[in-house]
């Protein structure tokens, strides 16, 4: 769970392997986009113009470079609708003006072209099963360019009409307001849709479909969802929470949801979701059936998502070594709403969660700065290190700042920068700016360097002088450009009188904290309140994790749960965790201290990992199902049955075909095979029962 093991791996940071990737050159302003294109979803046809306004940034002012890839450019007009000369290369439209311009001068001009071969930018989708025939534009991160030319990169806004004529057939959906359809006597229909407030390119939506539009509002705001016919009867279900979503996070930003509509969209291609400025795209995947969201919590890409239109759609990163702008802030107001909805001990799991994904990747896969500029691709910046390192970094600083400054820093930096694109230096500058705090040394440390603490706790009592030492040693640096952290680290003393907390700071690679107590502590924690994402080791006596499985908060409670592995061979280690099993609050300790006992004393605790198959938590009765199969034992194998019949998590279900996997025979092959036809949350009861089949087949 929380801890990795230490020393088997040398990752070291591989920020010197490219060279920094500049932010890019403007040489004009776009303005504004007049988009107006006919689009035939069956015929995968698209032709059209884009009337584009710009500003040049300097004088001498006599050639226009647009990105276009793939796209034909046929003819390029003036205001007048005279023609302009350009030559088209397979990146880039440059036109000339035939005169000089400067900065004083707008220039507006209007580019004619059609899509020749399919692209990715904007996808052509077939229909299939419940998917309908759609078109679903893909712009992130620098793909608007395939079928709109344009300045197609983070460091320019622009405001945009975006009007399309299809058939009468289908619904068309993009930013900002729809001003209005007209109808044509030929069978087709156009939609006009204004953006009247700037944003930038990878953020354009363009949505063709015969969609269902489920009118939704939170206050004067419109909120839709545009789904597929056939989830009509999901769709409160999967959506119903949206506007208490915005809502939340105007009250949490203190900054009023800044777009003139919210909606989300299904689209065929998309995989999670994509923030484009007041529709959203959403992946079929989010629409899931009533069982589905007990055994995987989705609810929060939701809530991301709707984030993303202050953090990455209001405020947008300049250049994507600031990605985190975008997605940690996305990602640490989707964990604010989970511990604002679910509660403290879910809102602590998905802390948990987050922080071992990134430690997970430190591991897996790199170590870098969340600020990387010597990428490659833009989308290198979207990893674990952007997302669950960022966010558990910002709620770090919060712990360090307090709330009150924390969010009034938040809320100034999207009032100050609203509708402009961001760096990293804008945040530590506002910071300032509200707090008076110089926090440049935290950024540099979390921000600018790879790595993450990696500590070494040991405590003694001195019975005699009655003083706690608590050694601490910082070990990260055997990690390249890894540094030795200040860290403020918060210890709770939990003696028979009650707990107190005291911070401290830590500054050295070791430190010895010693604390006068009139008795020696029934339990020290360190990081009281959970706010480094660390690894650590940390030595306790049977004694002290009894006692904190007792008192502490979840977090604390799940580590002791695991920590407790070192006593196994004790019978009261075994009695713990079976209370933790039946008696704990929370669903994960619940599954936790099941697993544990699963694992040193499943066969004298039969009846009592059974009983847990009942658990209201589908995570617990997966988790005990999980146990029993590791015992292959056949006499199970009718119990498996029945759990397969009668629960309705897919989760458990599966556990439940791979348990008779490992205890079944060839008779069970048929079970097997009638039980894989279940639909289910990404095919998981099928791909369980195909598991269980192999592995009787391989066994015969
Ligand atoms: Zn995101």
């Amino acid at each position: 769970m929380l801890l990795i093991a230490q020393g088997a791996y040398s990752q070291t940071s591989d920020q010197a392997i490219n060279k920094p990737v500049p932010e890019r050159n403007r040489e004009y302003d776009a303005l504004h986009y007049k988009i107006e294109l006919a689009v035939d979803p069956a015929e995968k046809t698209l032709e059209g113009q884009n009337t584009i306004s710009i500003t040049p940034l300097g004088d001498n002012f006599k050639q226009i470079a647009l990105d276009a890839v793939s796209l034909v450019a046929t003819d390029v007009l003036d205001i007048k609708g005279l023609p302009l000369s350009f030559t088209q290369t397979e990146e880039k439209i440059f036109i000339q003006l035939g005169r000089d311009y400067s900065h004083r001068d707008t220039i507006i001009f209007t580019v004619k072209y059609h899509l020749s071969e399919p692209v990715s930018g904007l996808r052509f989708i077939e229909a299939s099963g419940d998917r309908p025939l759609q078109v679903s534009s893909a712009c992130f991160p620098n793909k608007a360019r395939e079928w709109i030319p344009c300045y197609d990169a983070t460091n320019d806004k622009v405001t945009q009409d975006m009007i399309i004529t299809t058939s009468s057939k289908f619904k068309v959906l993009s930013n900002g307001s729809l001003i209005n359809t007209t109808v044509h006597p030929n069978g087709t229909s156009t939609w006009h849709w204004n953006q009247k407030r700037p944003h930038a390119s990878y953020l354009i939506n363009l949505s063709i479909a015969d969609y269902l539009v489920v009118e939704d509002s939170l206050d004067e705001l419109p909120v839709n969802y545009w789904v597929y016919h056939s989830m009509a009867d999901d769709v409160e279900r999967v959506f119903g929470k949206t506007p208490y979503m915005i809502d939340f996070y105007n009250r949490v930003y203190d900054y009023p949801y800044p777009w003139e509509k919210y909606d989300q969209v299904i689209s065929g291609y998309m995989g999670g979701g994509a923030e484009a400025t007041s529709a959203t795209l959403l992946g079929e995947g989010i629409v899931t059936d009533e069982f589905t969201e007990q055994d995987y919590y989705r609810e929060y890409v939701i809530a991301h998502e709707i984030a993303h239109q202050w953090w990455g759609d209001l405020i947008t990163c300049r250049s994507w070594e600031h990605t985190w702008l975008n997605e940690s802030f996305g990602t640490y107001s989707d964990h604010l709403y989970t511990r604002y909805d679910k509660g403290a001990d879910e809102g602590d799991y998905d802390l948990l969660l987050k922080k071992n994904a990134y430690l997970n990747e430190a591991h897996t896969r790199f170590m870098r700065p969340i600020v990387y500029t010597t990428y490659e691709q833009p989308g290198d910046n979207f990893n674990k290190h952007t997302y669950q390192k960022g966010a558990c970094t910002l709620h770090l600083l919060r712990s360090i700042l307090g709330d009150d400054s924390f969010f009034r820093t938040i809320s100034t930096f999207l009032h100050r920068h609203e509708f402009e694109s961001v760096t990293t230096y804008d945040f530590m500058k506002c910071l300032k700016d509200v707090t008076g705090k110089n926090m440049d040394w935290f950024f540099e440390q979390h921000f600018f360097k790879p790595g993450h603490p990696v500590l070494n706790i040991s405590k003694e009592w001195d019975e005699a002088s009655g003083i706690l030492s608590i050694t601490i040693q910082q070990e990260q640096d055997k990690w390249a450009y890894v540094p030795i952290y200040k860290l403020p680290v918060n210890i709770g003393i939990y003696t028979d009188q009650g707990k107190t907390v005291q911070k401290y700071w830590l500054k050295e690679k070791e430190e010895i904290i010693k604390i006068p107590l009139n008795q020696e502590p029934l339990m020290v924690r360190f990081d009281e309140g959970n706010y480094l994402l660390k690894e650590w080791s940390y030595k306790k006596s049977m004694e002290e994790l009894l006692f904190q499985i007792d008192n502490d908060d979840m977090t604390g409670r799940l580590w002791a749960v695991d920590q407790l592995s070192e006593f196994a061979a004790n019978p009261l280690a075994i009695d713990t965790w079976k209370k933790s099993a039946t008696d704990d609050v929370f669903w994960a300790i619940r599954a936790a201290a099941i697993e544990k006992i699963g694992e040193f004393s499943p066969t004298e605790n039969m009846d009592l990992i059974r009983k847990a198959t009942g658990d209201e938590s589908s995570r617990v009765r997966t988790a005990a199902i999980r146990s029993l199969g590791a015992m292959n034992d056949p006499s199970l194998k009718d119990f498996y049955k029945q759990t397969f019949k009668t629960d309705n998590s897919y989760a458990v279900q599966s556990a439940a075909l791979i348990a008779i996997g490992k205890c079944g025979t060839k008779s069970d092959i048929s079970f097997l095979n009638e039980a894989g036809k279940k639909p289910s949350y990404r095919d998981v009861v099928s791909s369980a029962a195909q598991k269980a089949m192999a592995q009787i087949s391989g066994d015969q």
